[in-house]
């Protein structure tokens, strides 16, 4: 009998974390050999083996590539765990920091055909329906990201009001909430990361799928 969607992705997770400063130097450490990594099943406990590898597809700015993701395996309760590079989530085929960037741009008002054009080289460029895409599936994560983010602050002893800096408090938009974030963000992030982009650093530590 076939499975049901659910009880494959129950078997399958991802997990983000750090290989290097961008998709090449990823692909120079573990283009050919998986990274020498000790987990525990995030379910049992128990410590994940090594379980081969798959290539899946990555848009940078300027082009296309492939790289292997490697895969880790529970023998006790069989789930696989897939380790993402953090430039990359589950879902998306383009770099977080592509994503990022065309959000940023989204959000301080430059059109579609700007947000397109300044983000990516014509060879790989996305349709206005991806950036739509991007932009309501950010304004849907959002909030949970700003209230994780809000509760690192707390308790790391920040003795600012966070919801002070709101931008308004009555009758707020979506689009309120995603200012918010930009706010916290800039207290929680060191600032040399702005450059970059800051969802390659924040979503390994985001707890779940709610990656940015
Ligand atoms: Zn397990």
């Amino acid at each position: 009998m076939a499975r049901s969607i659910g009880s494959i992705l129950s078997k399958h997770m991802s997990k983000i974390l750090h290989f290097g400063r961008s998709c090449k130097a990823y692909l120079r450490m573990y283009g050919e050999r998986a990274p020498e990594i000790k987990l525990c099943c995030e379910t049992c406990g128990h410590s994940l083996h090594k379980h081969g590898r798959y290539y899946r597809s990555v848009t940078t700015k300027y082009r296309l590539e492939q790289i292997p993701i490697y895969r880790l395996y529970c023998p006790d309760c069989g789930k696989t765990t897939s380790l993402l590079p953090d430039f990359l989530v589950p879902w998306a085929r383009f770099a977080t920091w592509v994503r990022e960037a065309a959000i940023t741009r989204k959000l301080r008002g430059f059109s579609y055909r700007q947000v397109r054009t300044t983000t990516t080289v014509p060879a790989v460029r996305y349709s206005h329906s991806t950036i739509k895409r991007w932009w309501r599936r950010h304004l849907q994560t959002a909030s949970s990201v700003s209230l994780w983010i809000a509760e690192q602050l707390i308790s790391s002893g920040f003795d600012g009001d966070l919801l002070q800096t709101y931008p308004s408090r009555v009758a707020a938009k979506p689009v309120d909430t995603l200012i918010w974030l930009q706010q916290l963000v800039a207290l929680y992030t060191p600032a040399p990361l702005w450059r970059q982009g800051v969802g390659s650093w924040l979503n390994p530590q985001l707890p779940g799928p709610g990656f940015l």
